[in-house]
């Protein structure tokens, strides 16, 4: 997963836009964070760094970075190690010695292909990420015009991707056939330009206002004062990968005209419905488990209560590549509170369970700490398949329900009892036509998947 950012505006300073716009989509990626900016001269000024959104940039960098126009990208790996040289924006050298940014959202399924086929074009490769072979792309069949290339290179390109481009004058957003990933895009205030990114929430920091998603198979071109569009292929189901809306959105994001909160507090309302439970208290596991927590007080009248305390500046647990990091984060993270457990029917509601590795940590917390009864709730269905398009959700081997029962997972977690939300419940949470990518839940994939792995199951158009 990733975040993308991008904005052109009147007088406005888009380096220090863009670093506000990328704090609101931290929690996309915490591996790196850059920015690339389109100076008065034509010439575009680039930082990028190892870390948080600030701890890469300081007031000083990004002084360094003035002009109207520009892009910015947060990234955690799915394809490629975490390293600066995978950092982004990208490079993408033109042959008419002008060059462009490139910043990526999503996961390709056919780099090995793409990159043999590069190499044996005599294309030297710098990075192990699947952007840089959309960028190798690019400059290889570039023919004067780049939405043109863009159009030109898609059909190579299999999987997911949500992009920007920073060009001499305008920014570019483009996003794969079936919208896999989000993007969006909103006018500045005054009609003085455009902002385009991965989620709402990063709009609303710089104060611009909502236009529309950038459609699946779309390029958009922004200007000061222009939106142009092409569909380069409107053929294909739309399929927005639902875990968007279960966990890795933020709250306040609208995607698709439904506010993630709204749709995460219906959740936990169905799941309450599904799994009902006579409980003292309702617990969310902060802060991703909180609004369906919510959804799940309202609608069983059981009381809302924080049981479990948590340490803001620790990041995402799951986010930490390795999994000794993803041990020690939970206690880091999280502080159980005696006072609110103690001798209490719990309901311990979460938006998933994916290793089961927090979950088992959690339950055990929890009666350490006096819990009397523990009924575990998980605000989407079970998590069967591994996501090809940009969600480290791990491989088939590692997801625990993948390989267990609910019940044998209930006794893996030592919880009294446990329900997760239905794949009808969750689609129907959302208001919107079931068209989504449901691959992590039911293992059907909407685009391909990566060649020999015969786990996917691949619906096409
Ligand atoms: P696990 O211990 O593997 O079951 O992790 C479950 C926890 O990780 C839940 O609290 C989720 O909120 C969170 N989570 C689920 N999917 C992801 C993901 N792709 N990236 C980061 N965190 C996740």
């Amino acid at each position: 997963m990733c975040g993308v950012f991008g904005i052109i505006g009147k007088d406005c300073e888009a380096g220090k836009l863009t670093y506000f716009g990328l704090y609101a989509l931290q929690h996309r990626g915490q591996e790196s964070a850059g920015i690339a900016v389109l100076d008065e001269k034509g010439i575009i000024h680039y930082h990028k760094g190892m870390g948080l959104v600030p701890q890469v940039f300081t007031e000083n960098i990004l002084q360094g970075l003035p002009g109207n126009t520009a892009i910015g990208h947060v990234r955690y790996s799915t394809t490629g190690a975490s390293q600066i040289k995978n950092a982004q924006p990208i490079n993408v050298r033109l042959p008419d010695d002008s060059t462009a940014m490139l910043a990526h959202n999503g996961n390709l399924v056919n780099t090995a292909e793409l990159r043999a086929e590069l190499e044996e074009n005599g294309v030297s490769l710098q990075m192990s990420s699947d952007s840089e072979i959309i960028a190798a792309l690019l400059t290889k069949h570039y023919n004067g015009d780049l939405v043109r290339t863009l159009t030109e290179i898609a059909p190579k390109l299999k999987g997911a991707f949500s992009l920007v481009l920073l060009t001499k004058n305008k920014i570019i957003g483009m996003r794969d056939p079936h919208g896999i990933r989000p993007l969006c895009f909103g006018r500045l205030a005054n009609n003085n330009g455009y902002v385009i990114a991965s989620e709402s929430c990063a709009l609303d920091i710089t104060g611009a206002t909502l236009e529309r998603e950038v459609h699946k198979g779309e390029i958009v071109t922004l200007e000061i004062d222009e939106v142009k569009s092409f569909i380069y292929d409107g053929m294909k189901t739309d399929a927005l990968c639902i875990f968007e809306f279960v966990y890795f959105a933020r709250p306040d994001s609208i995607i698709n005209g439904r506010n993630v909160y709204k749709v995460r507090e219906k959740f936990g309302e169905l799941l309450f419905r599904e799994h009902p439970v006579d409980a003292d208290v309702v617990i969310p596991v902060p802060d991703s488990g909180m609004p369906a927590a919510i959804g799940f007080a309202k609608s069983s009248g059981i009381p809302y209560e924080a049981g479990l305390i948590k340490n803001r500046y620790v990041g995402r647990t799951f986010i930490n590549p390795s999994q000794i990091m993803r041990e020690i984060g939970v206690r880091l993270k999280l502080n159980p509170l005696p006072e609110v457990l103690a001798g209490r029917k719990v309901v311990l509601i979460d938006d998933s369970i994916v290793r089961g590795t927090t979950s088992a940590k959690l339950v055990k917390l929890l009666r350490d700490n006096g819990a009397k009864e523990i009924h575990f709730r998980v605000s989407c269905p079970p998590s069967v398949s591994p996501c090809y398009y940009g969600i480290d959700t791990a491989t088939k081997s590692q997801l625990i329900a993948a390989n267990y029962s609910v019940e044998e997972i209930r006794r893996k977690l030592d919880a009294d009892s446990l329900g997760y939300l239905s794949q009808d419940a969750m689609l129907e949470a959302t208001k919107l036509p079931p068209k989504f990518c449901l691959g992590c839940f039911n293992g059907c994939y909407p685009a391909d998947v990566p060649q020999g792995d015969e786990l996917g199951l691949i619906y096409k158009d």
